[in-house]
């Protein structure tokens, strides 16, 4: 057989999806997966759903697409409508897009632009965490801090600082709060280092995804950022593509925390794969000073096209009827004592952390001192081939920047029963053994 022609990333050759239904798929030669991570954390409701099915049809045999300058959709204004009322209007203006990188960059734009508009034109530069992840376009990817991906761009990305965020698996034993101040003061220096004149925004992860594992935000740390973004006049950005639309088990992850951003991004659980769509929710005035001085001069040709609007309203309504979020909590606590049992079965597990439905599993070299594995080791890759040999997809990464080591996502379909989430837990126990 010829190679083919796709390129992705070094790897295994890959089996062939045959079909899926639920939290399960198949591949052509009949091998089932349980879906333990939702693609890449992205069909939040699972596959083969008739009501999603049914509402794209019902709204492909209206009209699929139109651009956004020429008409006006109902879906776009309903989808639009929908999420502000799910932020209890703290944010009130929404501009569609088809991916969490167009999200991230959008509204990365829209914060330039808005202090461009406001006559503040050196405000050029973001600050984020080391390590993060943001997205892979250019602007998305200048605040990423993920080693691998940006060294080949490091000269042309958008100028920003990266600063470490709070680590309570490394640093926060033996006083969490200490810890919390002390990140806070060092990142207040190295604002002030820079010039907090020259701050467009922070941009955060509330809950890290694939970059950290999961590793969790906490009130002080967002509060302090909150404030410090207040001090400083600058903005703050949250990046809750993966987070967003239910997977903690609120429609909107800084809801734990009662800190409201200035921006949000969200996309993946939007679509909940079965489509793409993504949104940026934004503080009004932010917009109307940016629409004041000659509109937004950003856009995507797909951008909140009635189809990919008609989906994410079905998702929404989806949840809604389903009681999503309570299942989240439900089959999260579920989720949470299975791992914790597996971390106190095996030595390597250092660290189990997380919320809702998005949780990450740290594996290290030596519990005591949390060294992670040797890098060459690829315990990461090891252990998803064994969970797929199981019959299990997981989401792997190492993360680098020497803060971490090997660490896997497990964050299946938000609709997960609690017999699935029970044979889940068997078949990574299996991978382990
Ligand atoms: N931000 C975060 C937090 C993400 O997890 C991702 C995707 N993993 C992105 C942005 C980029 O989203 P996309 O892959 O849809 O462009």
């Amino acid at each position: 057989m010829a190679p083919s022609p796709l390129f992705y990333q070094a790897g295994p050759a890959l089996p062939e999806v045959s079909h899926a239904k639920g939290v399960y798929l198949w591949d052509d030669t009949g091998k089932q997966y349980l879906d333990g991570c939702s693609g890449a954390i992205a069909c939040n409701l699972g596959h083969g759903r008739d009501d999603i099915r049914d509402a794209m049809l019902a709204q492909l045999d209206r009209v699929a697409f139109t651009y956004r300058t020429q008409f006006e959709s109902a879906p776009a204004v309903a989808l639009a409508e929908t999420l502000v009322t799910l932020t209890h209007r703290q944010l009130e203006k929404v501009f569609f897009v088809s991916s969490g990188s167009e999200a991230v960059e959008s509204a990365l734009k829209l914060a330039r632009q808005y202090f461009v508009a406001s006559g503040e034109p050196q405000r050029q530069r973001f600050v984020s965490l080391r390590p993060s992840y943001h997205g892979s376009t250019l602007g998305a990817l200048g605040v990423t801090g993920y080693e691998p991906l940006e060294a080949p761009f490091a000269d042309i990305t958008t100028a920003s600082l990266k600063v470490p965020g709070p680590d309570f698996y490394r640093h926060g034993d033996a006083d969490d709060a200490w810890h919390v101040t002390r990140v806070l003061e060092e990142t207040r220096a190295t604002i002030e280092a820079a010039g907090p004149e020259t701050i467009i925004a922070f941009v955060l992860e509330p809950v890290g995804g694939a970059s950290t594992g999961a590793r969790l935000l906490d009130r002080r740390y967002l509060e302090g950022i909150r404030a410090l973004c207040d001090e400083f006049g600058c903005l703050l950005i949250l990046d809750e593509v993966l987070t967003g639309v239910g997977r903690t088990g609120a429609w909107f992850a800084y809801q734990h925390y009662g800190v409201t951003p200035d921006l949000l991004a969200t996309a993946k659980g939007l679509g909940a794969g079965y489509y793409p769509v993504g949104a940026v929710l934004s503080r009004a005035d932010i917009v109307e000073t940016v629409m004041a001085s000659g509109g937004f001069q950003h856009g995507h040709t797909y951008a909140g096209n009635p189809l990919a609007c008609a989906t994410g309203l079905a998702v929404i309504d989806a949840m809604q009827r389903e009681h999503v979020l309570d299942n989240v909590a439900a089959r999260g606590h579920e989720l949470k004592e299975g791992l914790q049992a597996l971390k106190a079965r095996f030595p390597w597990v250092g660290d189990v952390r997380g919320l809702g439905l998005l949780w990450g599993v740290e594996l290290v070299a030596d519990a005591t001192t949390k060294a992670p594995f040797p890098a060459e080791q690829n315990r990461f890759a090891r252990i998803t081939a064994l969970a797929r040999e199981e019959g299990l997809l997981i989401y792997p990464r190492r993360t680098l920047n020497g803060v971490a080591g090997d660490h896997f996502l497990v964050t299946p379909p938000l609709t997960i029963n609690a017999a699935d989430t029970a044979e889940l837990l068997v078949r990574l126990e299996r991978a382990m053994l």
